[in-house]
């Protein structure tokens, strides 16, 4: 298979949607083009005291909005063109949620696996400090978070080298998010890609033209669905449409698939994972040694959530979904995307619908810099008010509610509380809004067109008010 480079997928999938804007050429070119890539190389000393070089970027790919954003990647197939490609995927997911961020991303050229804690530590505070003093970093200038292969942990050493290197100390724990709650962070991001992941689905199952255009019926409950990747994507992507009556039929991960039609029970299968160190020989279901098998096995919704150009021209034509959610950034080439749509299939697009994880790191970027926990407050005055008004009601009519309703009904936000309903909120709000874009296009264009024109417009807009562009 010849190598498919990454960008290139992304700015074709511009380009297609370009061509319903009216944009002038240059200012397309300057919305397209990725602004800065800092390629760094620094020693690492292992534990048993040999050094080894380590190669790491941080792309910047528009200053349209400041900060940047955008996650740091751990995986020994990270490079330039991977890195510009997702920073570009990040630029139009924050316009499409309307998170007012620029996009950005970086990576580390490593297997992860191979290296120890410590390690690991010194070679991520080692790239905090390169883009410290490279100006790559900053709660006002770019804001790296989690991606594959990084996690709190991760964001807490880039927190800590940040702020010892700096003197904005008031402000400095906003200069990345996905940290750990003790560290600045917020309730819910760990789960925020995941749960978005899953209000995106469920927006595009409750639409009854729709769903009767894929010959499937409305609603997310008794759907059949696949998961590719049990990272934390993949995980809590599983576990919020499978707690909303969503079948998951098949997981799979690197070293294989498991497969049941009637149905296995996420938690479960993931504990037998880490005893057994497999996915395989889940009791009760069918072992798929190929893990790419799994894609194409006969289900109604089909989530990759793993990593990019996993759905190819070679394989698209045997998949068997009728709905493709892309949890993952990239995992459907231009070219297989083409085939599926043509083929009647519905691709609910990545930089749409991983969104929910920016959108919750926005929030946590809010709270850093207002340093006071979502719900604080407000909550006790929300709970007292609701009671004024039952008490009232009781008054009028004589007759009191049960203690048990009263507290439910009584309950003020919490910052959880708070952060979940704005995800819904921007996760619903985004998906009505590129649907009608596709319906303003009679339909005959596809929900990631539709996106991307949505993305385009929006930074065009900015940069129209800048007055960079008449
Ligand atoms: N890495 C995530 C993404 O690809 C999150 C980025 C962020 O929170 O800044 O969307």
């Amino acid at each position: 298979m010849s190598k498919i480079r990454f960008f290139e997928q992304v700015n074709r999938n511009f380009d297609d949607a370009a061509a319903y804007t009216k944009h002038p050429t240059g200012l397309l070119e300057q919305i397209k083009i990725c602004n800065s890539v800092y390629h760094i190389t620094f020693p690492l000393k292992r534990d048993d005291g040999t050094i080894q070089t380590v190669e790491a970027w941080r792309a910047e790919h528009s200053h349209h909005k400041l900060p940047v954003k955008g996650g740091i990647r751990y995986a020994a197939s990270v490079n330039e063109d991977e890195v510009m490609a997702l920073a570009a995927l990040m630029t139009y997911k924050c316009a499409i949620v309307d998170v007012p961020f620029g996009g950005a991303k970086g990576g580390i050229k490593i297997a992860k696996w191979q290296y120890s804690d410590s390690e690991l530590e010194r070679l991520t505070r080692r790239y905090a400090f390169e883009l410290v003093r490279k100006n790559f970093i900053g709660p006002g200038i770019d804001v790296p978070a989690p991606d594959y292969g990084t996690g709190a942990r991760e964001m807490s050493w880039i927190a800590d080298t940040y702020n010892a290197m700096t003197d904005h100390s008031l402000e400095a724990f906003a200069c990345v998010t996905g940290k750990p709650v003790s560290q600045g962070g917020v309730r819910g991001r760990t789960e925020a890609t995941g749960q978005g992941v899953f209000f995106g689905i469920r927006e595009a199952c409750e639409n009854a033209l729709d769903m009767k255009t894929l010959g499937m019926g409305v609603g997310i409950a008794g759907k059949r669905f696949v998961i590719q990747g049990l990272g934390n994507v993949g995980y809590y992507a599983a576990k919020f449409i499978q707690e909303g009556g969503g079948i998951l039929v098949a997981l799979a991960e690197y070293e294989g698939a498991i497969y049941n039609p009637k149905g296995l029970d996420l938690d479960k299968v993931v504990a037998h994972r880490k005893e057994r160190e497999s996915i395989l020989n889940y009791p009760g279901a069918t072992n798929i040694e190929n893990s790419a098998e799994a894609l194409e096995l006969d289900c109604d919704i089909l989530v990759p959530a793993a990593l990019e150009n996993q759905i190819t021209k070679e394989n698209a034509p045997r998949i068997k979904a009728r709905m493709i959610a892309e949890a993952a950034n990239g995992p459907v080439t231009a070219d297989a995307a083409k085939m599926l749509l043509d083929a009647g299939k519905m691709i609910i697009p990545d930089m749409y619908l991983n969104a929910g994880g920016v959108t919750v790191s926005y929030f946590e970027w809010l709270k850093n810099l207002s340093h006071v926990r979502f719900g604080r407050m407000n909550k006790r005055f929300e709970e007292n008010s609701q009671q004024r008004l039952i008490t009232a009601v009781e008054q009028m009519t004589g007759k009191s509610l049960p203690a048990d309703i009263m507290k439910k009904v009584v309950t003020g936000a919490d910052e959880l509380d708070l952060v979940n309903s704005g995800l819904e909120e921007t996760m619903c709000e985004a998906y009505q809004n590129i649907r009608e874009i596709r319906a303003r296009h009679n339909n005959e264009i596809s929900l990631r067109t539709a996106a991307f024109i949505d993305a385009i417009n929006k930074v065009a807009v900015t940069y129209m008010e800048l007055g960079i562009f008449p």
